[in-house]
């Protein structure tokens, strides 16, 4: 390895505990260099990319499909978040109602109850290592009036017939599951797991070289064209 090579994998390794301790080879895979003629090219080898070219390969195996990305795989934040995988969406339930009304509230919910299943299903599926845990989502009361707001959010589910998915727990209950001072009791989602977001990243990216597609790393794309035919102009 050149002293280059050594300085970019350190460089790559100090950026994201995950990519460091994902035990994979940070080393830069090739550069793009020469012209090519692909049916797909992406833009980006982070979750959005990587899922992008599983779910189309599982369509149709034979399609060629190459993966730019500037630095490496997972460099952005698919290799540096936290590591939920969780149905949570990014307004509440509640405001969710009142925006798409009870129904839509609830395919909504649904739908991402879905994605986390997927997400393992796929893990299983494809064996891969990732530190999943499905052990659920715990947010927790500190204070007696935070009960309340505990009930309000359970009642929502209700509301939108989904208390399964979810377990209001008392103070011994939630001193069960988890050592804190002033517990006074939990909400639990069940649908919820953590992972490694690094193995999980460089994993898929393994997997879909397994499968033919080429990934290029150190490779900008500086312009596209979009079009029935659409070109990536690359530095
Ligand atoms: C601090 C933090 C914590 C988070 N925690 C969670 C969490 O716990 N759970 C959760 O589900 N989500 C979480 N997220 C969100 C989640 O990480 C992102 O939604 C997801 O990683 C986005 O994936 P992506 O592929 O779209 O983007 P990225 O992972 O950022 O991938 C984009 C890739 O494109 C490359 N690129 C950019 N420009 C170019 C170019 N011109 N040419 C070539 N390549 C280029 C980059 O190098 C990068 O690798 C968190 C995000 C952050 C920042």
């Amino acid at each position: 390895m050149t002293e280059g090579q050594t300085n970019l994998l350190h460089y790559y390794a100090s950026r994201s505990y995950w990519l460091e301790s994902s035990m994979d080879n940070l080393s830069p895979r090739s550069r793009l260099t020469d012209e090519i003629n692909v049916d797909v090219a992406i833009l980006g080898a982070g979750y959005t990319g990587l899922w992008t070219a599983y779910y189309l390969l599982k369509q149709n195996s034979s399609l060629k499909i190459v993966i730019m990305d500037k630095h490496i795989v997972g460099f952005g934040a698919s290799g540096r978040n936290a590591g939920w995988c969780s149905p949570k969406f990014s307004i509440t339930p509640e405001r969710a109602i009142e925006r798409f009304g009870l129904e839509t509230a609830k395919e909504l919910q649904l739908t991402m109850y879905d994605a986390v299943n997927e997400v393992e299903r796929v893990i299983n599926h494809e064996k891969m290592d990732a530190d999943w845990n499905k052990a659920g989502f715990l947010k927790v009361a500190l204070r007696e009036n935070m009960l309340s707001q505990l009930e309000t959010e359970m009642s929502t589910f209700r509301k939108l017939g989904l208390e399964e998915f979810y377990q209001l727990l008392n103070e011994n209950q939630t001193k069960e599951r988890m050592m804190a001072n002033n517990l006074k009791g939990g909400i639990l989602t069940k649908v919820s797991a953590v992972l490694h977001p690094g193995k999980l990243v460089r994993n898929l990216a393994r997997i879909l070289e397994q499968r033919g597609v080429t990934l290029y790393e150190q490779t900008e794309v500086i312009d596209f064209m979009e079009g029935t035919s659409n070109a990536f102009l690359i530095s």
